[in-house]
């Protein structure tokens, strides 16, 4: 049986392709990717059918950040030209997520750069939520605001949020090449608290950094290890003013192979377009809509996205629909899962329940 049949029956499956296998996706050359594309786009349909999820980004705190990351315009020292500011008040953080959910997304990720939270700072952040939440119903809402600590991921849940997003962003083996003030385990142990509380963990890469193909498929393996409910895929975006401000590393291609690489090995998560798809996809973004169930709408974070218009636009002329507000994102088996880390352990239902 050829590559993409067997990978297809794999994600039909909900199996995960063999290192080998995944590392082969990345390998296909420029005349092979239309079928890569068509394989992986039956996974998609399959758990996803042609629904997009739409998120909208709501930065609460921006730059001044003490960490290193290599890649980030907001780490100590970034000369890059970003708005500095700390914490949103929560009136003004509503307002803002109803201009995304009102342009149809169904997740508000509320975003803050740092470390990690204080007690103090989760206090503050859990008016935040009950704003957002009482400001747009049934609207679901994620934190994104670094590592945690003990208690405070329970904490978050409480307050309302839905899930809690913190990248691995690349393989265990690199990660010190990208920074050296936390460390991989530092990461994976947070996306494990969250996951412990309850959260619906949310957790991706960044794809352009340098890293080898091995490090793309190590990563993505790690976040499947996690069973994380959502990857956001990011692309690089080489700030002027960062340590990687210089690496275009990346083509519309490659995007599109490591995209249909995310699918295979998470068929039935929620696999995200975030950072840098304008830049590095580029006339190729619709064609990512068949890898990808979910993208964010708009701007995110620091630097500019395609205007909401033109990403609904291109969502409609794809021939993808917007995912309603009363239309589950995952499939059943895998809310049951997130279902039963909130209930606890040994409340699964019986199998025909
Ligand atoms: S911890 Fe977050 S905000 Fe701070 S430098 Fe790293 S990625 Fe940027």
């Amino acid at each position: 049986m050829d590559l993409l049949t067997t990978l297809v029956d794999k994600g039909l499956r909900r199996e995960p392709p063999t290192r080998a296998e995944a590392l082969a996706v990345l390998g296909t050359s420029d005349d092979e990717l239309l079928d890569v594309v068509a394989a992986a786009g039956k996974v998609r349909r399959r758990w996803f059918g042609r629904r997009v999820k739409l998120n909208y980004l709501v930065n609460l705190k921006s730059g001044l950040c003490p960490e290193d990351c290599t890649y980030c315009s907001q780490r100590l020292g970034s000369e890059a030209g970003i708005l500095k500011y700390t914490w949103l008040k929560p009136e003004e953080a509503a307002e803002t997520a109803r201009a995304g959910v009102a342009g149809g997304a169904k997740r508000v990720c509320l975003v803050a750069s740092g470390r990690g939270p204080t007690d103090r700072d989760v206090e503050r952040v859990a008016e935040t939520i009950a704003a957002v939440k009482s400001g747009n119903e049934g609207v679901e809402v994620c934190a994104c605001f670094g590592l945690l600590s003990d208690g405070q991921a329970e904490r978050l849940r409480e307050a309302g949020a839905d899930a809690y997003n913190h990248n691995l962003n690349t393989s265990e083996g690199t990660y010190g090449d990208i920074c050296t003030t936390h460390d991989f385990s530092d990461r994976v142990e947070t996306v494990r608290q969250a996951q412990a509380a309850g959260l619906s963990p949310c957790s991706g890469l960044i794809a352009g950094m340098g890293e080898s193909d091995g490090d793309l498929v190590d990563v993505v393996f790690a976040l499947r290890e996690l069973d994380v409910d959502s990857v956001p895929v990011n692309f690089l975006i080489p700030f002027e003013g960062t340590p990687l401000g210089e690496d275009w590393n990346l083509t519309p291609q490659r995007a599109l192979r490591i995209l249909a690489m995310v699918r295979f090995v998470h068929p039935d998560a929620e696999v995200r377009l975030a950072g840098g798809r304008e830049i590095h996809l580029r006339t190729l973004q619709p064609l990512a809509l068949h890898l990808a169930n979910s993208l964010f709408l708009g701007d995110y974070l620091t630097s500019e996205g395609q205007e909401g218009k033109a990403d609904l636009d291109m969502i409609a002329d794809a021939g993808f629909e917007v995912e309603g507000a009363g239309t589950a994102t995952l499939p059943d088996h895998r809310r049951e899962t997130v279902a039963v880390r909130r209930r606890g352990a040994g409340t699964e239902l019986p199998p025909n329940a």
